[in-house]
């Protein structure tokens, strides 16, 4: 698969309807107009990639709407060099978006067959995450936190405690919360003991899956 002048002008349409769904930051809109989307999906779906849409990577699990990664990324404010968590890796598309603001990147997803594709998807295109990590992300990242920004992918039916204690003293959490539909929320943590949650609108995402075992 290849990146064309089509797709790059694909590309620049999406980002300006992002724009007009109320997208602000130009370093994201940049990133939008940077990542071939189309190279993240099976093949059959190709033709798909930039349209505003959520699409099936396997595993039944998807690639999230690009609004919805425009927004959740705009949310986290990133700097260069900001150590960022990522639950849900999927199809690596959110990964991309965070490689391409400077953000140093954990990512965890719990999906074996996906966590191997994406992984190699990765080398091959050179994409650097700092890790990709096979696992249950719930549990957060222990050994690298506390991060600048935790970003979860997937409907999460509460905020795991984990992961609020894994944020930095400024540091910002972007949860889409709920069992059915999510709310996107946003917790910013004001000091050691006190965070502040501002609410976002509706969402609707895959499950987030607590490993029992
Ligand atoms: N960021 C992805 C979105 C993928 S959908 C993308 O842009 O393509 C959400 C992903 O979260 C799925 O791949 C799913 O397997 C994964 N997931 C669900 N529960 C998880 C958990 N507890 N830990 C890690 N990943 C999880």
């Amino acid at each position: 698969m290849k990146d064309t002048h089509k797709h790059r002008g694909m590309r620049n349409k999406l980002a300006e309807t992002l724009s007009a769904k109320g997208i602000q930051d130009v370093k994201v809109l940049d990133a939008i107009k940077t990542i071939p989307r189309h190279l993240f999906l099976d093949s059959g779906f190709e033709d798909h990639a930039y349209q505003d849409k959520a699409f099936p990577i396997g595993a039944e699990q998807t690639i999230s709407q690009p609004y919805t990664v425009a927004f959740q990324t705009e949310l986290l404010q990133i700097k260069p060099n900001h150590t960022i968590l990522e639950i849900g890796t999927g199809s690596g598309y959110q990964t991309a978006v965070l490689l391409h603001l400077r953000a140093k990147v954990y990512t965890i997803e719990r999906q074996q067959e996906l966590f191997k594709k994406t992984k190699l998807f990765f080398s091959k295109m050179h994409y650097r995450p700092k890790k990709v990590i096979f696992g249950d992300g719930y549990k957060g990242l222990p050994e690298q936190a506390p991060f600048d920004g935790i970003i979860v992918t997937a409907g999460a039916p509460e905020v795991p405690k984990s992961l609020m204690s894994q944020l930095k003293v400024g540091g910002r959490l972007v949860i889409p919360v709920g069992v059915e539909e999510q709310v996107m929320t946003l917790f910013t943590r004001k000091s050691e003991k006190e965070f502040e949650k501002q609410e976002l609108g509706s969402f609707r995402f895959v499950p987030l899956l607590e490993n029992k075992n």
